[in-house]
């Protein structure tokens, strides 16, 4: 069944040189325990899509239907809760400096109000699933950049979200780490069965894990299905 469901999503934006259609009439299905690949150029409208399923936007139209919640339909308090239940890994990983890496995990437990004992039990298994315990004290600047996605990873499923979105989450890596923290990726929905968007510009990234993909262009989703099959038939 769907975890979430656009039904012809549309979001504009009134510029001061005209309307701007970022997203255009898109309906698209992202199953339970899915790895879905979101493809398209700079400007095809990936990122505005990515607000609209966490809730950071709503449409102009269409619905966004996030398990069992319409976002259209709820008040902030509920959105945040929505929120909340979505993990999101970025390009640059959006880690806290000043924090270790064991604080970075750490912090949206603190958050959502996880006493220190069961927290730190948390940090510690999650630095351990991403390979990081040996690192738990280090600050994020001592960390090569596979190493810290592997923290944003970590921190992303703390509070153990039901979808994990990633905004171009390999493309400020070489190949080599970017095939790492893929792999990861990879085994993060094979061992937790979570639910994983990944939105990207590199091919290569959704070849090497999406189930099925999504491509995007000037708004619309232009081709979806297996992935196998969207690429081969260009
Ligand atoms: P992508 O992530 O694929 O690069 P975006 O969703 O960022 O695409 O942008 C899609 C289109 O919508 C672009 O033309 C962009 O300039 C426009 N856009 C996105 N966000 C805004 C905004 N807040 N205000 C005005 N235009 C926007
Ligand atoms: P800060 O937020 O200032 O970076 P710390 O990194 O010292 O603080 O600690 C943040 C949280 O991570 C605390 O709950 C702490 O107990 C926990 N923590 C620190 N080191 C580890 C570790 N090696 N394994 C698991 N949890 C840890």
């Amino acid at each position: 069944s769907a975890l979430v469901r656009l039904e012809n999503v549309s979001r504009h934006y009134d510029t001061l040189s005209g309307r701007v259609t970022a997203v255009d009439d898109v309906s698209l299905e992202v199953e339970e325990g899915e790895i879905l690949g979101v493809i398209g150029y700079s400007g095809a409208g990936k990122s505005t899509l990515v607000r609209l399923i966490n809730a950071l936007e709503l449409p102009s139209s269409g619905r966004v239907i996030v398990g069992d919640d319409e976002l259209t339909a709820l008040p902030e308090r509920e959105l945040r809760r929505v929120r909340g239940q979505i993990g999101m890994i970025f390009q640059q990983f959006n880690l806290f400096h000043s924090r270790t890496v064991a604080g970075n995990v750490a912090y949206p437990l603190r958050v959502a109000g996880v006493g220190a004992a069961e927290r730190d039990r948390r940090v510690a298994e999650l630095l351990d699933f991403v390979g990081l315990l040996d690192k738990a004290h280090a600050h994020p600047e001592q960390l090569s950049g596979g190493q810290k996605q592997r923290v944003g990873i970590a921190r992303a499923l703390a509070t153990q979200p039901r979808l994990l979105l990633a905004d171009e989450a390999t493309s400020a890596l070489d190949p080599e780490t970017t095939a790492d923290v893929l792999a990861l990726l990879k085994r993060v929905n094979r061992e937790f069965g979570l639910t994983i968007v990944v939105i990207t510009h590199e091919m290569e990234a959704i070849r090497a894990i999406a189930d099925r993909v999504a491509v995007m262009d000037s708004g619309r989703v232009v081709e979806h299905g297996d992935v196998y099959d969207v690429f081969a038939n260009p």
